[in-house]
């Protein structure tokens, strides 16, 4: 009898690759993935040069965009040609090259190297691709690149299920698929009507096919296509422009840029400078727009983002649920984002989650057998392994998370506020914000205004506060971390977490915690809180402590308030706020909040997406995650 398989394929199977006088072919397809004449000449022929890149790159202005979307991301030499035409052509600063690409059978990082090895003259760029290259995993990665001058966001998936999720307006096609004779699904009219849903008056498209069939679905879709030479051999290619005869409807779930006719923002005032906002302040600022960021405290990470020490740690799943996509996007976004910052005092330790009681050994056999992650996000490890990974005796299995790490939160948002394009207002109380002919303007206690285009709350728990009174639900929920020295334990090489977290020592110090007090909004440090936190940390690694008796009275640590939703999800999206005074115009307001213990994984991704919305940009997440976090779900129902 056939055993059924139920793992779930979060890893993604790879290309299978025929190496042929040094050119890749596709075992599956059995196709070429570039011309074996020139590959790069044959791309800036087809598709750089029908798509009139050179000329539309020259034309675009400081602050603007230009979308490109291809079937097939392969090698990424297309990608590669198009970055080299942007640097050529483009504004040095403050403009953005998004190319948003498809691809079932992503290459392996060592397919991709070999690849790129033929054409020296993009070396540069392809050591940046090489070096950001994600890891296989089915669904949306967004990969920043040439300090935000390029976003790509890779789908690894189905080409149709790709179109169906994400959330852009293209500029320009690629349709650079196998030939359709030998891969006809990534041909069929579905596609190419998701092709058209993706696509506005002027969007321009090109391909190396000149198949009938092809031609005909694109100007079913709405596309004026013309047939022109091909490169080299090939005799014809096909290049359009979409016309739509009728009044073009795009799915407005596709290419929801935001209300039609509203004017991009240029400006934006962030109320709250942890990470959430000094994370989102620093995107928009390197995005071009001028943002002020304000903060009742007298420095950055004042509120929960001021511990001294905070772990990027996720709890993935049993099931590969929506919540635990979201988990994982966010964890590898985040350890792609901090060793990409200088300075941002990251320390990619490692992190180990160890098996610190029977239900939880349970649980991580389960989450094992259950999914197929590749071992360099997570693997298992002995407690034999675990006790070297982490330098102390370690006496449960556990999983390992190779490329995660801890950082110093303050110093994070320090760094971030640090550009030209942000102006820091500390010591600023909200007392009120109203909309008006188009604008925002926010009033301190003390007088003091700002204004700006664009609004966005990310004050973490108070931010009830500033929302109409009892309309959304928000639990604070108290947090208690405690400092410990290396007389009272061994300090651990990693980060070490189960129903505490315990991370390596900084200056000497090893941070543990966090309580979780429920209702209670004491900000003082409490000894019974310690109290708790040394017995967790005894339960949880009964060898750790060097001597009995830890007097908690004179133990250092530090109170914070986590801001969370009731299904402990993110909030991030537009905010309804339904007493502004402009109430026939888009009104510009946003949240970014509600990430509970996880500011540290949350931040970066849910930063950059929320950075994609306001500044109309193709979006970081796909929008069946998206969706779910909206702010909406967090109202009280009345
Ligand atoms: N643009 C690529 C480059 O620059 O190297 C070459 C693309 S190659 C000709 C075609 C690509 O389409 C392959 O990488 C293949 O795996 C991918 N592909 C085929 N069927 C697909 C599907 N249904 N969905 C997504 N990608 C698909």
């Amino acid at each position: 009898m056939n055993s059924v398989d139920t793992t779930t394929q979060v890893a993604i199977s790879p290309a299978r690759l025929n190496w042929v006088d040094g050119v890749p072919e596709s075992r599956d397809f059995g196709d070429v993935y570039f011309s074996r004449d020139n590959g790069l000449e044959e791309t800036r022929y087809v598709f750089l040069g029908h798509n009139h890149l050179d000329e539309r790159f020259r034309a675009i202005e400081q602050g603007g965009h230009f979308v490109i979307a291809e079937s097939g991301f392969g090698t990424g030499l297309n990608f590669l040609a198009t970055w080299q035409c942007w640097r050529n052509a483009a504004p040095p600063t403050g403009a953005v090259l998004h190319f948003v690409s498809v691809e079932k059978f992503p290459l392996t990082p060592e397919d991709l190297h070999r690849a790129h090895q033929l054409w020296p003259e993009l070396a540069e760029l392809a050591g940046q691709l090489q070096a950001a290259y994600p890891e296989l995993t089915a669904g949306v990665h967004r990969i920043v690149l040439d300090g935000g001058r390029v976003r790509l966001t890779l789908f690894f998936g189905d080409a149709l299920d790709g179109w169906k999720d994400l959330e852009f307006t293209a500029d320009a096609w690629f349709l650079d698929g196998f030939a359709p004779s030998l891969n006809p699904e990534l041909w069929v009219d579905d596609v190419v009507d998701a092709v058209s849903q993706h696509s506005r008056p002027g969007t321009t498209i090109a391909t190396f096919t000149a198949v009938g069939r092809i031609r005909r679905a694109l100007i079913a879709s709405g596309f004026e296509m013309a047939k022109v030479p091909g490169y080299g051999r090939k005799r014809e290619m096909l290049t359009g422009t979409y016309e739509p005869r009728e009044p073009h409807r795009p799915d407005k779930d596709l290419t929801d840029t935001g209300p039609a006719g509203i004017q991009p923002s240029r400006s934006a005032v962030i109320v709250g400078a942890g990470m959430a906002g000094s994370l989102l302040a620093r995107n928009l600022a390197e995005r071009g727009l001028r943002v002020t960021v304000v903060d009742s405290g007298t420095a950055p990470g004042h509120g929960a983002s001021g511990n001294q020490q905070g772990a990027l740690y996720v709890k993935l799943g049993v099931d590969y649920s929506p919540q635990t996509q979201l988990a994982l996007s966010a964890l590898l976004y985040a350890q792609r984002f901090y060793p990409s910052r200088e300075g941002s005092a990251w320390f990619p330790t490692g992190v180990l989650q160890i098996a610190y009681s029977d239900a939880e050994q349970r649980r991580q056999s389960k989450f094992l057998a259950s999914n197929n992650y590749p071992p360099s996000i997570v693997c298992p490890v002995t407690p034999n392994e675990a006790s070297d990974l982490a330098g102390i005796p370690i006496k449960q299995s556990g999983l390992w998370f190779a490329q995660s790490g801890w950082l110093k939160p303050p110093v994070l948002c320090n760094q971030m506020l640090e550009h030209p394009g942000i102006t820091t207002r500390f010591g600023f109380d909200v007392a009120d914000k109203f909309h008006m002919n188009g604008r925002w303007r926010i009033t301190s206690r003390q007088g003091e205004t700002v204004d700006a285009d664009t609004l966005v709350l990310c004050a973490g728990h108070r931010v009830t506060e500033l929302l109409p009174e009892g309309q959304y639900r928000f639990k604070p929920i108290r947090g208690q971390v405690t400092l410990l020295d290396q007389t009272a334990i061994q300090p651990p090489a990693c980060v070490i977490c189960g129903n505490r977290y315990l991370n390596p020592a900084d200056n000497d110090l090893c941070l543990t915690g966090a309580s979780f007090d429920l209702r209670d909004s004491n900000p003082e440090l409490t000894t019974a809180s310690h109290q708790e936190n040394l017995e967790e940390l005894a339960r949880m690694l009964p060898g750790i402590f060097t001597k009995t008796g830890v007097a908690t009275e004179s133990l250092g640590g530090r109170v914070g308030f986590r801001c969370t939703t009731h299904d402990y999800q993110p909030v991030v999206g537009p905010l309804d706020i339904e007493d502004a005074e402009d109430t026939n115009e888009a009104t510009k307001a946003y949240l970014l909040t509600g990430f509970g213990s996880k500011g540290l994984t949350y931040g970066p991704l849910l930063a950059e997406y929320l950075a994609d919305v306001i500044s109309g940009q193709p979006r970081a997440l796909p929008i069946s995650m998206s969706q779910r976090l909206r702010a909406e779900r967090c109202r009280n129902q009345s």
